[in-house]
Parts: structure tokens; sequence; C-alpha cells
């Protein structure tokens, strides 16, 4: 523990500990002490006496032990370019970036997240395992299994667990979809988060919707939801500690006990306590008068929704069913809850996007601000990057010259009728989608985009020195008959069925 953290369970320390493990975080502590995953699996670690485990971050000054002593490194991926703190970090601990160049002496180094879990092919030279999957437990598992085996042994060993890849030996892994018995939050409150003493609690894993594009459904179906008592419990534990709680789900209010949590934190806030709650993501059509009553006694004066796509096609396309009419009575329901503003959340460049979909969303714009004058309506537009394990993984996406000037038209003309937009990165959701399409030829590619200072530019200078035409991972349709990076990884939902999918969504002309 240090200065700041207040531990929500007990750390076991034995004399004897038989395996030494870093956990990284390729990111900053403050982002690290905001990562419910990443703290979880740290506590699973620290509460086994067998073993000593430290958090270090990429800004961490100066550890208090030497990395090329421990038997792990631990690594947990996120965002897709996650790489590049991950690289400097083993720089900085001296360990060569490449397997190949570590010898057994060296700890064996791993990762886990969603990024690698999706595809860990282009980072198969670096990292001696992956985790595929949830994390939970399985952690401690292959950390203790070592004890008394070589590297190349242990490593053969793994190779048989689920959710465990070893590039080279395993030839098919079954992703680990834990049973959620037990209810994740965040085991270390801290004054240095990003969320500054926010108590996460995760209330529901997976998201039913199965969105065409959405990672985070598809990599984490079935749809789980929480013991609602031991939310509860979780809930009352937290709250001991701070007044700043934080619901975690990709779906939230499909949990089927999802008014009675908003209702029970609700009561709490009319008996006087001054709580403030934050909410990942809710769904438009799920909206109700009584749960935004609550958001707005919990100190939230603004609601974010994702409604991804402007014109209805389209938003049967991506299979986010909403209609017109829907969205205008969310925004209804939360003008009447006395809430200040609405931002929207949309992506531009979705398979089969044309201009009539774009004016339909400036109309949608319109109306609303037309409708619901005085209350402050903003747009957030990301733009489609194509994932692995999803129906839309075969898509390549929109090249970054339309997407530029589809974006400038949208500010231009959102601009016109007061309403604020602001756009993601057009050019690093390119090289996010060379990333997550990517597969293992591109080991010295990535390390040069590191050498070269990770940006853009950095990016297309290694690309022309490696020879990697980027454009055919970004870009072009995959065909569906060809084998993928990723197929070695076994899901639900099957390839047949994202097929099926993937003609079914795209199918959606005008007017049907
Ligand atoms: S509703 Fe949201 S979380 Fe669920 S599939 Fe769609 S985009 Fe993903």
């Amino acid at each position: 523990m240090t200065d700041g953290e207040i531990l929500l369970y007990a750390p076991k320390f034995s004399a004897y500990t038989k395996s030494k493990v870093l956990m990284a975080f390729p990111g900053p502590e403050s982002f690290a002490l905001s990562s419910l995953g990443y703290l979880w699996l740290f506590k699973d670690l620290d509460e086994d006496e067998e073993i000593w485990v430290k958090r270090v971050y990429s800004d961490t000054a100066q550890l208090s032990t030497n990395p090329k002593t421990v038997d792990f490194i631990a690594f947990s991926m996120s965002f897709d370019m996650d790489f590049l703190k991950v690289f400097e970090m083993l720089e900085k601990f001296g360990i060569p970036l490449k397997k190949s160049e570590r010898g057994e002496d060296f700890p064996l180094i791993f990762a886990g997240g969603p990024v690698v879990t999706a595809n860990p092919t282009p980072y198969e030279e670096f990292f001696d395992f992956f985790i595929i999957g949830d994390g939970e437990k399985i952690n401690t598992e292959v950390i203790k299994s070592k004890e008394g085996r070589g590297k190349t042994e242990f490593l053969e060993y793994i190779s048989t667990l689920d959710g465990v890849y070893v590039p080279n030996i395993t030839k098919k892994v079954k992703k680990r979809t834990k049973k959620l018995e037990e209810v994740i939050y965040t085991p270390i409150i801290s004054d240095k988060a990003f969320f500054k003493n926010t108590f996460i609690v995760e209330v529901a894993r997976g998201c039913a919707n199965r969105c065409g594009f959405c990672l985070a459904s598809y990599l984490n179906l079935p749809l789980r939801c929480l013991d609602f008592d031991k939310i509860i419990s979780a809930l009352d534990l937290g709250l001991k500690h701070t007044k700043k709680i934080a619901l975690l789900g990709a779906q939230l209010s499909a949990h089927p006990r999802f008014g009675d949590i908003c209702e029970y934190i609700h009561n709490r806030v009319k008996s006087g306590e001054q709580i403030e709650m934050s909410v990942s993501s809710l769904r438009v059509d799920t909206i109700t008068p009584e749960i935004l009553e609550v958001f707005k006694a919990c100190g939230q004066k603004n609601i974010t929704l994702a409604i991804e796509a402007g014109s209805e096609r389209l938003r049967k396309v991506i299979n986010k069913n909403l209609t017109r009419e829907q969205i205008f009575k969310a925004v209804d329901i939360a003008k009447n809850a006395g809430l200040k503003g609405f931002k929207f959340y949309g992506m531009i460049g979705i398979p089969t996007e044309d201009d009539e979909d774009i004016e339909e969303l400036i109309t949608l714009a319109k109306d609303l601000k037309s409708q619901y004058k005085g209350f402050n309506i903003s747009f957030g537009f990301s733009t489609f990057v194509p994932k692995p394990h999803t129906p839309f993984q075969w898509c390549g996406r929109e090249n970054s010259k339309s997407l530029e000037k589809k974006s400038r038209y949208l500010k231009k003309e959102l601009h016109k009728i007061g309403i604020t937009a602001d756009f993601s990165g057009i050019n690093s959701d390119y090289w996010q989608a060379v990333l997550s399409r990517g597969d293992n030829t591109l080991a010295d590619f990535l390390i040069d985009v590191y050498k070269f200072g990770g940006k853009s530019g950095a990016f297309k200078k290694s690309a022309k020195e490696h020879n990697i035409d980027t454009d055919h991972f970004a870009l072009q349709d995959f065909d569906l008959e060809n084998p993928l990076p990723w197929d070695f990884i076994e899901l639900n939902p099957k390839k047949d069925f994202l097929k099926q999918e993937h003609d079914r969504l795209l199918n959606y002309k005008k007017n049907s």
C-alpha cells in the first residue's frame, strides 16, 4: 500500500513466497488506479501468500526490486496503442523486447486483456504467453504451476490450459469465460486515481445487443449479470470509504434489477448521504424517469448516450435497432427530469454508409435542437474500426481522406445549428485498425514504430522501411472464405454465425 490508498482487502505475506510477479500497467499510475480489471487481478495475486506481487506503471520512477530478477511480468493490454508503453517499460527494465533474445534467466513475460484476447498475433514475438479471456484465477493458477519447471516445460504445460495461448505450441485456444460468482470492485481506492477516490463496481459483463462492430459485446458473450445482493454488499463496503461510486457494465440496464440498484442508492441519498454516482453507459431505450431522478440526485447534470448512427437504416445495419421516436423520448425524459443536456455518441464510416445517412444524421440533430431549445445537445464521433470476432471483422474501413471530408462537413453543418461536435483522431483510428486486424508479420514494424517515436509519422516511416501494406489490414474487405489470423481462438458465437450476421446486417437496404 502507498500513501493516499485505501485497501479493501488484506494482502497476505509470507517469508516463503514461491513466485515474484510484477503487474505492469502500460500507462500512468492514475489510469491504473482507475482500471478495475488490473486492480482486481492484482488483488487476486496479493491475497495469495505464495506470491509476491508489486504494481508498476509507465511513470513509476523507481522500483524497489530489479525487474530482471522476478519470475513473471504481467502486462494488461486494453488499448491497441498499449504496445508502445509495453516496449518503453521493457526497455527501462533492461529487458530485450523480443522473447528470442531473452534467455532462461529472464522473467517470463505475458499479457492479458481485450487487445490480446481479440488478436494476440501481432505481439507474439514479444510475449512468452497470453491469457485469452477472463483473467480471474487463471493468473494465479498459471503462476503457481511454474514451480519446479524450466521455461520450456512450463510453457508446454500451460499450453494445455483453457485460456492460455503459447505461440508456436498452442494450436487452438478456448477463450476463458468465467461464471461470475463474485462481484468485482476496485479493491484499492485512491486519491491518485484518474477517477479520484471512486469505488467502481461491476454490475454486468458483456452486452447481449451484439452491435455488428462491437468487440466489447462479442468478446464477452454471454451477458452475465452479477447477483443483486452481492452488488449491494459491495456498494455498502465501498460507501464506507468514499461517496463516489461508479457502476460498470457494457449494458448496465440489462441487469434485471438495475432499477432496484438505483433505488437502493437513491434511498441512501434521500436519507442524507451525498453520493456522487456515475454510470458507464445506458441504452437510449432503457431510460426511465425513475433512473434519471436517481442520476440527478447523485449530481449528474448531463447524460451521454451512444446512438452510433444518425439514420434508422444504419442503426439497423449495426444491429442497434433504435428508432427516432425512442431517441426523442429519451431526450424528453431527460429534460423533464431536470437534466441540462445530452451528449450523443456517433460513429462515421460504418460499412454501407452513404451521403443520405449523413444527411439524416444532420436532420436528426436539427430536429432535436429545434424541439429542445435551451437544452444542451452535443455530439462526439469516432470512426469505424473493424475488430476481430465481430460480424464486421471482414469489412475494410473507409479511407482517411474521405472520413476527414465527412467530419469537416458534419462539423460545419452541426456548428451552423449551434451543436458542437468533436471527433476522435481519424489517423490514429486507421493505425488501430492495422493493429486490430494485423498478424505476426508486424513484429519488426512495431519495434520501429516505437523507435521512431510512436506518432503517426513513425507508423508511416516504419511501414515503408518494412514494406508493410498497412492498407491491406485497415482498408481492404477480407474474403469471408479465407482464414483469419485469429481463427485459432475459439469462442462463442462461432465464425459461421458471424458470417450469417455479416450478410444479414450489411444487406439492409434503404426503406427496408
Ligand atoms: S449496445 Fe453498446 S455495448 Fe452493446 S453491443 Fe451495442 S455498442 Fe456494444
